[in-house]
């Protein structure tokens, strides 16, 4: 069942989005060539809990029951989603996928942006770039009337468009007093199909991307998923509410860029 919010729960909402951003934000000055993602995962969650609020992903259960082990997913390389942080060193040239997640006054919040450690290639620059567009161009099609696929289609073409792959296996989903709600909110589609968009309608746009195929595969440890062939993945993510007929971007991007200036993507 699809849940709509009232103004008040969107503005609980849009409180524990921000917490996301702002975490993100301090992440962003610590991601460099030479710290662990465990550090990071460490000054994510001290930076949530000091904010008096809990890092949902942290005891999350996989479809097998397991819980996530940290407060963030930290996603290296190749790896798409859902990356457990640990102790090995980010070194110049890696991109890195945070995604976390806030739970506050009843409400949650989820956001995940691809930084860069040091400099990193070109091409591989490219593809965050297209992903940080995608994400917004999937943003731009959330408009009352349209439909969930509107939101899809959007990301697909322009993202296929340049030759990449998008990830059909994790999907974009509704957000509120539960990180996970309905609907499904795939990065792929067709115009005019699926859900209705409507006033108060909350929804977590996540477009994962990969520099090759799309075909992912799971990593031992039950979590991580990478790219079969290999090759790099970029995941944005925005939390957004539909309201007065159109998309009103819960999370923010706006702290990472303040740390990251002109570097940012
Ligand atoms: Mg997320
Ligand atoms: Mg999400």
């Amino acid at each position: 069942m699809i849940s709509l919010k009232t103004e008040d729960e969107i503005e609980l909402l849009r409180e524990s989005n921000l917490l996301v951003g702002k975490t993100l934000g301090e992440l962003a000055k610590w991601i460099k060539p030479g710290i662990t993602t465990k550090s990071l995962d460490k000054i994510a969650e001290e930076f949530i809990r000091d904010h008096g609020a809990v890092p949902t992903f942290k005891g999350f259960p996989n479809q097998y029951g397991t819980p996530f082990p940290t407060s963030i997913c930290t996603s290296i390389n190749e790896q798409v989603v859902h990356g457990i942080p640990n102790n090995l060193l980010l070194k110049e040239g890696d991109i890195v996928s945070v995604d976390c997640g806030t739970y506050i006054n009843g409400f949650c919040g989820d956001s995940a942006y691809t930084f860069c450690v040091g400099e990193v290639r070109d091409e591989v620059r490219n593809l965050l770039k297209t992903t940080k567009e995608a994400l917004y161009i999937g943003i731009q099609s959330a408009v009352i009337g349209k439909r969930i696929g509107d939101i899809g289609h959007a990301i697909q073409q322009y993202c296929e468009s340049k030759l990449y792959g998008v990830v059909r296996e994790f999907v974009g989903h509704g957000i509120g007093k539960e990180m996970h709600e309905e609907p499904q909110v795939p990065n792929y589609g067709k115009c005019g199909e699926g859900v209705l968009l409507k006033n108060g309608l909350c929804i977590a746009i996540e477009p994962m991307i990969t520099q090759g195929a799309r075909q992912v595969v799971m990593e031992r440890d039950g979590w991580a998923v990478r790219t079969k062939d290999g090759s790099n993945a970029a995941h944005f993510e925005h939390s957004i509410a539909i309201k007065a007929g159109k998309a009103d971007i819960l999370s923010s991007f706006k702290f990472i860029e303040e740390v990251l200036g002109d570097n940012a993507i």
